[in-house]
């Protein structure tokens, strides 16, 4: 069974750039609903066993209920695993690196992170994944879908994702998307980025 997992810093410290009463409702409502949810139907379709990575690649087998949850639980687990306060950390080493071989420049990567997120329709997220082919992508899923999930059409180990729900930033940015991504950027941690990048390399 899935439990909703301690932050390692307190709701407020993200203040100004993300609020903390955004950030105590997504983590201690929404994200505990998807927890909920997805141990509840878990158990009700006989699936405890199952990994969310196994699920996750054959998406397209299991009932949208398992799919919204399960999504729901990993893409949070990796949305506040990578945030940070104080804000002003940067990529660096291998890191740095790939996203300079893939995106020119650190500042051209956030600029095509930031399009991702305002093109995507709806509620979703906004990814930086590792490719099958060991290379760094961007691309935005709809609903609680990621790149791990066997339909999505660009596939992949995620490494950093935006949420682009209302729920993760309408309390303070309401309806500017983009000023939240911008905030959003400001305090994300790249060394577990860099950590999670490392791991999909196989390093
Ligand atoms: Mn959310």
């Amino acid at each position: 069974m899935f439990e909703l997992p301690k932050l390692s810093y307190s709701y407020d410290a993200l203040e100004p750039v993300i609020d903390a009463k955004t950030m105590e409702i997504h983590h201690s409502k929404h994200f505990q609903a998807y927890i909920n949810k997805l141990n509840e139907n878990l158990d009700a379709n006989g699936l405890t066993d199952a990994s969310i990575n196994s699920i996750f690649e054959n998406a397209s087998k299991y009932p949208p209920v398992i799919i919204n949850n399960g999504g729901g639980y990993y893409n949070h687990y990796l949305y506040f695993e990578t945030l940070t306060p104080g804000g002003s950390n940067e990529p660096k080493g291998e890191l740095l690196s790939a996203i300079e071989k893939s995106f020119g420049s650190f500042d051209n990567f956030k600029e095509e992170i930031k399009k991702a997120s305002l093109g995507q329709f709806g509620s979703g997220w906004a990814w930086l994944l590792v490719d099958e082919n060991k290379e760094l992508k961007i691309s935005s899923t709809a609903n609680q879908n990621n790149p791990l999930m066997d339909f999505e059409k660009i596939k992949g180990y995620p490494i950093l994702g935006i949420d682009v729900w209302e729920h993760a930033y309408y309390l303070k940015h309401q309806n500017m998307r983009a000023n939240y991504v911008e905030d959003f950027l400001k305090v994300v941690n790249y060394d577990v980025v860099e950590k999670e990048y490392l791991y999909a390399m196989g390093k």
